[in-house]
């Protein structure tokens, strides 16, 4: 049937995923900082200075920071909150986890972090567990989107916060096409000499291809239940920054 080829394409596409990861996770930070100019660091700077993550309070400031690979965002939210955030960074990956938790141990804060291997679409964690759910870069790798944005919203308290950072199909007349080149002509070779292998960055450009507008993403997380959702772009729309709240 045609529901049956539908599951099986989007099982497949779960395997390739882990495939890249479980591929790149020793030279993941490299690579990033490589294809995007370190410019990624710039983004995620602004996606936790979006959250701005308590520094004090009279109960814990939990958040999961979902697809959290090496732990990056989780970092950043702890050191902006001063060692107050507790952050759960959780990945399908266990490759990335690892990289991360090793990462973990040179924190400022090494303490306010735990790490727990999960698939986004089905959480191992109780109903409203959490003040925050992070995602960045991770929700174009999850084969059933609207699963994953379900259950964030489980997850989360009332008054509870998602944000979401994502790669966005550039727009901007002129830019477009030089984005589009360097896309393509670029990025799979550098991964080749990074990793020794194209395919898996050659996935990565054509994942952003396919990931829905922001207007139909917004739409998304409303289904979820996500209330005052809104999205930012980034840098002649390379990236979106999408927010919503549990109300
Ligand atoms: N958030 C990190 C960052 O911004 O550097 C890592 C982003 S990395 C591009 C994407 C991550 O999504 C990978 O670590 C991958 O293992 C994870 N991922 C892919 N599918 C997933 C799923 N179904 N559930 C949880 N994590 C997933």
């Amino acid at each position: 049937t045609h529901f049956g080829e539908q599951t099986v394409a989007l099982e497949d596409k779960q395997g390739l995923v882990n495939q890249v990861f479980h591929d790149v996770a020793d030279r993941y930070d490299l690579m990033n900082d490589l294809m995007s100019g370190g410019v990624h660091r710039l983004w995620k700077d602004a996606m936790v200075a979006d959250l701005a993550p308590p520094r004090s309070g009279s109960r814990p400031y939990r958040v999961l920071d979902m697809a959290g690979g090496t732990g990056d965002i989780a970092e950043r939210i702890v050191n902006t909150s001063h060692g107050y955030a507790e952050v759960v960074v959780s990945d399908i990956n266990a490759d990335m986890l690892r990289v991360g938790a090793e990462r973990a141990k040179r924190w400022r804060y090494p303490a306010q972090v735990s790490f727990v291997e999960a698939n986004a679409e089905e959480l191992p964690f109780e109903d409203a567990s959490f003040d925050a759910y992070t995602i960045a870069f991770g929700i174009r790798n999850v084969p059933r989107i609207q699963k994953a944005l379900d259950e964030a919203h489980r997850v989360l308290k009332r008054g509870g916060r998602i944000l979401v950072l994502e790669f966005s199909q550039v727009d901007v007349p002129g830019f477009d096409a030089v984005y589009k080149a360097f896309s393509d002509r670029l990025i799979p070779p550098m991964g080749r000499v990074v990793t020794g292998d194209a395919q898996p960055y050659q996935y990565l450009v054509e994942s952003i291809r396919k990931f829905p507008d922001p207007h139909r993403f917004s739409g998304m997380l409303g289904t979820a239940g996500f209330k005052r959702v809104k999205h930012t772009a980034f840098t002649g729309n390379i990236a979106t920054l999408f927010s919503g709240w549990k109300l």
